[in-house]
């Protein structure tokens, strides 16, 4: 098949804050016998790589960015592959999209998954994030995870050879520069009804919760320990604070919103403003949850 390879891509079509430049390539990776090529060109290239999911947890910035973007796309999955008394182990190719295997899970009768209902992103993006919700993280599910580097090929980790902490996720082993190829989940039977109920009634409660039709890339902030992130910007002030045409959400003050025509600058001026409001007020350091590029 080959990889394609996109000049400019436009980071703000890429990403669900719909904002940012361009990056200098994209490159499209649909085959596993397709890396090696991948390799060779990373490492001649002097480009920063920078692999990309479905783009909802990213701030990129304006401008030309000297970028490579990496995209693993239609991987197979997800499948069966192994069960283990009412456990099934089920792999998914990195660049599923979540909802997409929460759907399959649920006409499966297959849970586990319920928590992270509402989280858009691929499988990989969601692994790399350690993304959660509800209680449930998708690193409590791995039992391992397929990662491919450059000069190195695919590597299978087993858990034990995994990092996950809060909207964290590394390989305990080196392996410099990586991307997330696969993943196996464990998953319990149950009835495929209750499995959609429990995830209807998560959605119905984010919908209440989070501008979830919003332009945004979910949380800004980490909860610090002890903290919600949401409650501290709130109390500092900047639930509904807006410059140009970013803002605090209303309703979550943790979820930057563009309005339509919003820059990466103001979002990033906006970010600082809020990271100083709430050092001053309660003399806790946020640290970022969304990754700026
Ligand atoms: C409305 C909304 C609600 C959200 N709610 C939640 C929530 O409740 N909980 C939560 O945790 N998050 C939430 N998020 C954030 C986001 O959806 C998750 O972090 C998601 O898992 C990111 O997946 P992605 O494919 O979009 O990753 P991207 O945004 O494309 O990338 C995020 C990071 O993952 C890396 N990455 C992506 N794919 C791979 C790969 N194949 N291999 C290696 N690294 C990779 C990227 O390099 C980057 O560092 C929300 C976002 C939105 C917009």
């Amino acid at each position: 098949m080959g990889l394609e390879f996109i000049s400019n891509p436009s980071l703000s079509e890429r990403t669900s804050l719909r904002l940012g430049g361009t990056a200098e390539v994209e490159i499209v990776v649909r085959d596993k016998q397709d890396l090696d090529a991948l390799s060779d060109f990373l490492l001649k290239e002097t480009l920063r790589p920078f692999v990309i999911g479905e783009g909802s947890n990213l701030l990129a910035q304006d401008g030309q960015l000297d970028v490579a973007l990496i995209r693993t796309d239609t991987p197979p999955g997800p499948e069966r592959v192994e069960k283990k008394d009412e456990k099934l182990i089920v792999r998914c190719g990195a660049g599923q999209r979540l909802p997409g295997l929460l759907g399959w899970a649920q006409m499966a009768g297959l849970s586990g998954l319920e928590g992270l209902t509402g989280i858009p992103g691929s499988v990989g993006g969601c692994v790399a994030m350690n993304a959660g919700s509800y209680g449930t993280e998708i690193g409590d599910l791995v039992t391992r995870v397929r990662l491919w580097a450059p000069g190195q090929g695919l590597i299978w980790l087993d858990r034990d050879q995994c990092d996950f902490s809060y909207r964290h996720f590394s390989p305990t082993v080196g392996m410099g520069k990586y991307l997330i190829w696969d993943v196996e989940l464990v998953l319990s039977e149950a009835d495929p009804k209750k499995v959609r109920k429990t995830m209807q009634d998560n959605y119905e409660k984010k919908k209440k919760t989070q501008p979830v039709t919003a332009k945004t890339a979910g949380c800004v902030f980490k909860n610090p320990e002890g903290h919600s992130a949401g409650q501290l910007l709130d109390r500092a002030g900047m639930k509904g604070a807006r410059l140009g045409d970013m803002l605090f959400s209303d309703i979550h003050a943790n979820f930057l919103v563009n309005r339509g025509k919003g820059t990466s600058a103001n979002a990033i001026e906006l970010i600082e403003v809020a990271r100083t409001s709430v050092k001053e007020k309660f003399d806790i350091n946020l640290e970022l949850e969304v990754i700026i590029l």
